[in-house]
């Protein structure tokens, strides 16, 4: 595998900001967020604290949840869940959304893709306009269907087009294990070998992030051999948000496409896919948009390309105009939305918690979470400050607010992080994830975790990790 040092420390700049991204910094102004200046530490007038905070924070949609009870013996009743990043809570609506298409599949049959209360033909397009603000994109740019994978299968099968020299693609050395394996498929699927296809982006010796001017540089120096440029948005391990408009500024200024995996940017960070010109992009539903295990996963696709009917896709009955889908023509007639990629039929019970999750975020708003989500893991970060600084923990995660979503990733120094999540589970009902061997993420989730929450996990680590 060609890996390589992201990019010439000399020729360093200043990271890009976030041009076109209204009041990210503000931490004013919402229904009952607090300021992180009045909050306490750890201690009992910081768990006061904590709580006099939530019971004012009139953003957080708790109540909406089904929060799972913890362990018998632990200190609290319910779960303070961080891994809402791997699996999002379930709404309470979801239930009654999937029982209402039991009903009409029940009650009307085949008649339901008519006559269903939410009817099953044009399903999908019911999610377009609420998948469309989660990641600021027009309407015909967004579709729902598949799963994340499939997605960036489907999108590498439209946009990699290795010819002559441009050939490569280029990933993130931390890139979650599903794309590693999904480009290096796609080399091979273009009769390329994958060792030399694929370059990973690697951070520079002792950091764990990449930085946004070692990728545009790489891009700058690399590029013209690079077919596809295809990114986490946020990363899975360290929670890294990357410059996004910036990279893909680099990108397409040196005539790659440039694709991005939301999987953990999805209803974490406002996003604004439109306007910075990203190519594609795809996520999955069932982490921050909790909408069940194996959800129904989201996609894009540039205005530019939807319109363009030269681009090769994979095509079936789902790709064609609905007009005349039932005509049963032996060539479809394409479509001038990101539809165009959609295949088969979707399978509407799998799709009716992704509709319930991506209401919630709509009536919301990313603005909104993303204020609250500042504070919360604002809150956490100073919290986890008082007890790593003299403890074998270090965090891993950019310090910078706008660098980072909803995560912060503790790296364990002694003993195992699945020992340390084991124990903050059983003892504390604090549920982290752990990505082995040394890695525990926490994801304080602006829909649903506390301020409480974020106490709980720094008091259970306090008490769980002896000081150095
Ligand atoms: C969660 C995640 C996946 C999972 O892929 P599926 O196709 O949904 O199974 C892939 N890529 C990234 C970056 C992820 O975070």
């Amino acid at each position: 595998m060609t890996s390589t040092r992201a990019g010439d420390p000399a020729m360093s700049h200043a990271p890009g900001g976030f041009p076109g991204l209204p009041g990210l910094p503000g931490l004013a102004g919402l229904p009952g967020i607090p300021e992180l200046s009045g909050l306490a530490g750890l201690g009992a007038d910081g768990e006061r604290a904590a709580l006099a905070a939530d019971a004012g924070d009139r953003t957080c949609r708790r109540a909406e949840f089904l929060v799972p009870p913890a362990p018998a013996g632990a200190r609290h009743p319910e779960t303070a869940y961080f891994a809402g990043n791997s699996l999002g809570l379930q709404p309470r609506a979801t239930r009654d959304a999937i029982s209402a298409v039991l009903d009409d599949w029940a009650v009307h049959a085949v008649e339901g893709h008519h006559r269903a209360a939410h009817p099953w033909l044009p399903y999908h397009a019911e999610l377009r306009e609420d998948a469309a603000a989660l990641v600021g994109a027009l309407p015909e740019e967004t579709v729902v269907m598949n799963s994340l994978t499939v997605n960036l299968h489907l999108m590498m099968a439209s946009f990699y087009r290795p010819a002559g020299e441009r050939t490569r693609i280029v990933i993130e050395d931390h890139a979650f294990s599903s794309d590693s394996y999904a480009v290096r498929s796609q080399a091979v699927h273009h009769g390329l070998d994958p060792d030399e296809t694929v370059v990973r982006l690697r951070p520079r010796p002792g950091e764990d992030c990449l930085r946004t001017e070692d990728v545009v540089d790489h891009l700058a120096r690399e590029g013209h051999r690079t077919a596809l440029v295809l990114l986490g948005g946020v990363n899975y391990l360290t929670g890294e948000f990357l410059d996004i408009p910036a990279i893909t500024a680099a990108g397409r200024a040196a005539g790659c496409v440039v694709g991005w995996d939301l999987a953990h940017a999805a209803g974490n960070v406002p996003l604004a896919l439109h306007d910075w010109d990203v190519d594609f992009a795809a996520w999955c539903s069932y982490k921050y948009l909790n909408g069940g295990p194996g959800a129904v996963a989201g996609c894009f696709v540039h205005r530019r390309h939807v319109t363009d009917p030269a681009l090769p896709r994979l095509a079936g009955w789902w790709s064609t105009e609905q007009a005349t889908r039932f005509e049963m023509r032996p060539e479809l007639v394409p479509v001038p939305t990101a539809d165009a990629w959609q295949i088969s039929n979707p399978p509407i019970l799998a799709m009716a918690p992704v509709r319930i999750s991506l209401r919630m975020f709509a009536e919301t708003g990313m603005a909104a979470l993303r204020e609250r989500s500042m504070a919360l893991t604002g809150y956490l970060e100073r919290l986890l400050g008082e007890v790593v600084r003299d403890r074998p923990l270090e965090i891993v995660t950019p310090a910078d607010p706008a660098r980072r979503g909803a995560q912060l990733s503790l790296r364990v120094t002694r003993g195992t992080a699945a020992d340390l999540a084991t124990r903050l589970h059983e003892a504390h009902g604090v549920l982290a994830d752990v990505r082995r061997p040394d890695v525990i993420r926490l994801a304080p989730v602006p829909m649903y975790s506390t301020f409480h929450d974020c106490w709980r996990a720094a008091d259970a680590l306090a008490r769980e990790v002896s000081p150095a």
